[in-house]
């Protein structure tokens, strides 16, 4: 296990006399024996920047350190990191067992020593009956596995890469070889990258995750940060699901408004807010929209209920704000009956919004 850095990385792919920025100008640093989550829309840049670390691609520009070690030049070889990729790549003409021992047998390592060590990978990895068998008789979570454990198999590796390794895998056993890969995770505590655009399957196996937009990574950190607290509204709308609400409002002498509407100011942002701001939005997650059927204060908004989706445990509502031209979206537990065209009143607690100037988080202090 190794802690990897990346300075000032920035790649350009050139085909047909066109360039494309996949990445630019990217920092991140991945401590030793973390589980890291690599999250963001599509062409947003995450395998390239897998591929750069792993050895696959040379950056345009930057710097790739492996234990403050320049590896920006070497090879995937060099570098002993262990990449699993969307699919899966195992030998089909060789048993379980045979492929697990193959990056062993490479390195010479004593037979007696390679029986051990495959025994031992496979229980971790629940293959421990299917050591006979040849890989492409079963499903592809299980070729995943076998492909996680060859690169787990060698004690020098420094580093766990995933590239979207449930694509192929039946919804109902991604939940097993999520499972496995954590166990994994967890027992050898390699420092681990996992790219995807399924941020609940990153959220639930990383420790920290970097959100990517646009080639740059726009915040990083753990799952309950990103949710609580997005930087900017790109965060906030791709973390959660349905994602963060939205809202217009403006600042004025006596106070927040959306329309007329009065909104009180979050305590530490009361002396940041600046009455000159033009695109200032609230944000609030849908399960922290209060809601009441009856109008008990001026301040409450009415609303009109457009849709009500049923998502097992719980409702999804799509409010239409009166007279703002607005929805948001508001999560109440099932019993809670509500129809399509109702009137509900809509308020907001100043503890749990968040406000956006120009798109990004108002902090304290700063904008
Ligand atoms: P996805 O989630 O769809 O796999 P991604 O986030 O992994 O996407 P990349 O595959 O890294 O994104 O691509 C980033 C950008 O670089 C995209 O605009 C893509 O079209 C472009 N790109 C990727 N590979 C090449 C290539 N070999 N030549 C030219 N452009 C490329």
């Amino acid at each position: 296990m190794s802690k990897i850095e990346l300075r000032n990385i920035t790649h350009v792919y050139e085909s047909g006399g066109e360039e494309t920025v996949a990445v630019r100008d990217v920092n991140l640093t991945l401590e030793e024996g973390t589980s890291n989550a690599l999250i963001g829309p599509s062409g947003c840049g995450k395998t390239t920047l897998l591929n750069i670390i792993s050895g696959l691609l040379t950056p345009t520009e930057g710097k790739v350190l492996i234990d403050g070690e320049d590896v920006t030049e070497l090879s995937p070889q060099d570098r002993d990191i262990a990449q699993v990729f969307q699919f899966p790549v195992v030998y089909d003409s060789m048993s379980v067992f045979g492929n697990l021992a193959f990056p062993l047998r490479n390195r010479d390592v004593p037979e007696s020593e390679i029986e051990e060590r495959v025994q031992e990978t496979a229980e971790l990895l629940g293959l421990d009956d299917r050591l006979d068998a040849n890989p492409g008789n079963f499903g592809p979570e299980w070729s995943q596995l076998v492909s996680l454990g060859r690169g787990i198999i060698r004690h020098d590796t420094t580093a766990l890469l995933f590239d979207e390794p449930m694509t192929d895998v039946d919804p109902g056993r991604k939940l097993t070889l999520r499972r496995r890969i954590s166990q994994a995770q967890n027992r050898l505590k390699v420092t681990s990258l996992y790219v995807t655009h399924d941020q609940h399957e990153a959220l639930t196996f990383a420790s920290k995750a970097a959100v990517m937009n646009k080639g740059q990574i726009v915040q990083y950190g753990p799952p309950e940060k990103l949710y609580d607290e997005p930087v900017s509204t790109f965060v906030g709308n791709f973390i959660g699901s349905p994602g963060m609400n939205f809202i217009d409002c403006e600042i004025e002498e006596n106070g927040l408004k959306i329309g007329e509407f009065d909104v009180a100011i979050p305590g530490n942002l009361g002396d940041v807010l600046d009455p000159g701001w033009s695109d200032l939005q609230l944000g609030v997650r849908p399960n922290l929209v209060d809601l009441s059927e009856n109008r008990e204060k001026e301040s409450q908004i009415p609303a009109r209920v457009t849709l009500t989706e049923h998502l097992g445990s719980y409702q999804i509502i799509t409010l239409e704000l009166t007279n703002l031209d607005t929805e948001i979206k508001a999560e109440l537990p099932l019993e809670k009956r509500t129809a399509e065209g109702e009137e509900m009143f809509v308020e907001f607690d100043p503890e749990n919004i968040r406000m956006f100037h120009n798109g990004e988080a108002v902090e304290n202090g700063k904008k």
